[in-house]
């Protein structure tokens, strides 16, 4: 089986039963669906402006008819209603939330306040790590080490995406800075995940992977698949191409199945709390 952490909606069409057929021709049996992103993301021409009621509407109608589709609420934590907007897409059923920090550190106050609210409301963050295609001044805010500030939000389960390429060795140290921290203090309950979403140009991707798993990290329960895709464009060749891909690789390296299964469905299943 095979579960994907990281689809985006990013325009208006709603076609769930269309997208539904693709992604199992492609062999996924379930996917993350991240909102179309809040008014601060909107520099790309295909994002419409919409208010955030609007754009939760827009989620549900993607995934209120499929168990396999899980809603992920993309917000910006500075945004003046952002816990009021917490709150109404909790009280929906979000499965989780969507964050990208393009203009603001993760370590920012106000931000880390609205963290904290989702973790007491026991719901996973998936936050953009890594060079950021936005056509601006933002990668600066996206470097692993800027997530470590998480470190004292308890019962936060997060993930960084993309392996935070360029910065993959950074995001295996922070990585190995949170596993550490538990031993040294058994009250932490945050949980790092790493979505493998590339990210990566293919030329790294093999390098990306064999640090992840082989620095000697006890990884194999949080890391996760991820592709990218999005809604309208999804390209079934190419992702099961990713798919192939990640798969040969992770038996080049001799990981166990449990570890390979851990990728494509264990974790997964943990990280959106249907476990
Ligand atoms: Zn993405």
């Amino acid at each position: 089986m095979v579960y994907d952490t990281h689809i985006h909606i990013m325009d208006e069409k709603v076609e769930p039963a269309k997208f539904s057929k693709k992604l199992r021709q492609a062999g996924i049996d379930g996917c993350v669906l991240l909102s179309q992103p809040p008014k601060s993301f909107y520099h790309h021409s295909y994002c419409f402006s919409q208010k955030a009621s609007d754009r939760l509407d827009n989620l549900f109608t993607w995934c209120g008819q499929s168990e396999n589709l899980f809603p992920f609420f993309w917000i910006d934590p500075l945004e003046k209603s952002a816990l009021k907007q917490v709150k109404a897409a909790v009280k929906r059923g979000v499965m989780g939330f969507k964050v990208i920090c393009d203009y603001y550190y993760p370590y920012d106050k106000r931000a880390m306040e609205v963290f904290r609210f989702i973790a007491e409301n026991k719901k996973p963050i998936l936050f953009h790590s890594g060079i950021l295609w936005d056509g601006k001044m933002s990668s600066i805010y996206n470097r692993p080490a800027g997530f470590e500030a998480l470190i004292e939000i308890s019962g936060l389960k997060f993930a960084l995406a993309h392996i935070a390429w360029p910065w993959c060795d950074e995001l295996i140290a922070v990585y190995g800075k949170f596993q550490q921290a538990y031993l040294a203090r058994p009250d932490l309950s945050v949980e790092m995940f790493v979505d493998i979403t590339p990210g990566t140009p293919a030329i790294f991707r093999k390098d990306a992977l064999y640090k992840l798993f082989k620095t000697g990290y006890d990884i194999k329960d949080h890391v996760l698949f991820g592709t990218d895709g999005f809604t309208s464009t999804f390209d079934v060749k190419q992702i099961k191409t990713m798919i192939s891909t990640d798969r040969r690789i992770m038996n080049e390296l001799d990981l166990p199945q449990a570890a390979i299964d851990g990728v494509f469905l264990n974790n997964f299943k943990r990280f959106v709390g249907i476990a």
